[in-house]
């Protein structure tokens, strides 16, 4: 039976980086990997992450099961994060966090859940959006399409066109929304679009569903939140998937929740029930090592306001390499504006570059991105911005 499996193409990005990895050239540079990195180059632990992970060895007296809802202080804590302590809806008990591992984790239990509510729904893309998410709600059974996004020529958003497509959907469809840090365009809406957008899916009655895999790398953790908020406000319906990969840099520790917003406390109890059965199916149980940590962090104030700090320090980095970035391109004598780059936010942004120039950094300077030209910002530093500006000031010259 086995026999009839053919390979199948690896990730673009997985190409690039092996292509980097065997690159003899010092001044080498891979813009291409979506993990954050610090001013040497380097992802490392966070001290917080670190001291509750000494913390929690030396607490667990067990490794049995915990069953289907995983580490409730950790679902508890979550819920506060990404709706906001204050909220409403939290209150009424419409809102059940379940943890998943991962935030795509998170999002197949999503595209699972709307299948089981309702087997013709329809689930809708940002142009462009993160490419994991056209393979991962297919797979969870739901057909899907795309509404305007990002325009190449402002570098901005769409939002005219944006709102004309949602304004066309209804009842049967789910919307994916990034809630901050946009990947891969770092373009997102501001407040009062925001307002609207919302607005609409309470008119017209299709499902939000918020993908929110940087809270805190936009203008802060209780800012990168509006959407989430806004919706709740809005909608009497709300899926989100929310990661921890990137905020507490526990990338392969593989945690992330789902959170449900649901018209009663009782409904909110029902599809809870379902995420577990739907998980059962599946992984059975969630990993716990990681939701454990998080737990004991964001139940000791100390650790709290530590890792409030570091993510900060993240967020500074990259905001502070995308306005030097945009500094030293226009000191370079580059004709083109590169201005957007910091009105962008986030890890990622689209260079605007042809697969021509792509194919020519790489070649020419070692320097890697996918055909795209997406980048990831955090992998910049100052010792290799200018090599960097240069590079592309060749290309776009050339
Ligand atoms: N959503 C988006 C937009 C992402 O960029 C990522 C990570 N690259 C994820 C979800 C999933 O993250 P993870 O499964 O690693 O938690």
């Amino acid at each position: 039976m086995l026999e009839h499996l053919q390979a199948v193409p690896p990730d673009p990005i997985l190409g690039v980086l092996a292509a980097y990895n065997q690159d003899p050239n010092p001044n080498k540079i891979d813009l291409g990997v979506g993990v954050y990195k610090d001013e040497e180059g380097r992802t490392p632990i966070l001290p917080s992450v670190l001291s509750a992970e000494r913390e929690l060895l030396e607490r667990q007296t067990s490794k049995s099961y915990l069953g289907p809802t995983g580490v409730t202080g950790f679902n508890e804590a979550i819920s506060r994060l990404i709706f906001g302590a204050d909220s409403p809806a939290l209150n009424e008990s419409r809102i059940r966090t379940v943890q998943t591992p991962g935030g795509t984790g998170a999002l197949r239990v999503a595209a699972e859940v709307i299948r089981t509510a309702n087997p013709d729904a329809r689930v809708w893309f940002s142009d462009p959006t993160w490419a994991n998410h056209t393979a991962i709600f297919p797979a969870g059974g739901l057909q899907s399409g795309t509404y305007p996004y990002f325009d190449p020529d402002s570098n901005g958003l769409r939002f005219d066109a944006m709102m004309e497509a949602l304004g066309q959907l209804g009842p049967n469809d789910a919307v994916l929304l990034h809630a901050c840090c946009h990947n891969p365009c770092g373009v997102s809406p501001d407040e009062s679009q925001w307002r609207e957008i919302a607005e609409l899916a309470g008119q017209r009655g299709f499902l939000p569903v918020i993908d929110m895999a940087y809270q805190g790398f936009e203008r802060g953790l209780d800012d990168d939140n509006l959407a989430i908020r806004v919706f709740a406000e809005q909608c009497p319906e709300l899926i989100v998937a929310s990661s921890c990969s990137k905020n507490f840099a526990m990338y392969r520790d593989r945690v992330g929740a789902i959170s449900v917003l649901a018209s009663s406390a009782q409904k909110a109890a029902d599809i809870e029930t379902v995420i577990h059965s739907l998980t059962r199916k599946n992984y059975s149980m969630p990993p716990a090592h990681g939701p454990a940590v998080i737990d004991i962090i964001l139940h000791d104030d100390a650790l709290t306001a530590q890792w409030r700090a570091e993510v900060g320090d993240m967020r500074d980095r990259i905001n502070g390499l995308r306005a030097g970035l945009v500094a030293r391109i226009a000191a370079s004598g580059v004709e083109r504006d590169f201005s957007f780059l910091e009105r962008q936010a986030g890890m990622f942004s689209f260079l605007g570059l042809t697969v021509d120039q792509v194919q020519k950094l790489r070649e020419q300077f070692s320097i890697y991105t996918v055909n795209s030209a997406r980048i990831n910002i955090a992998s910049l530093n100052q010792a290799n911005l200018d090599y960097f500006v240069s590079g592309l000031k060749s290309v776009l010259e050339g």
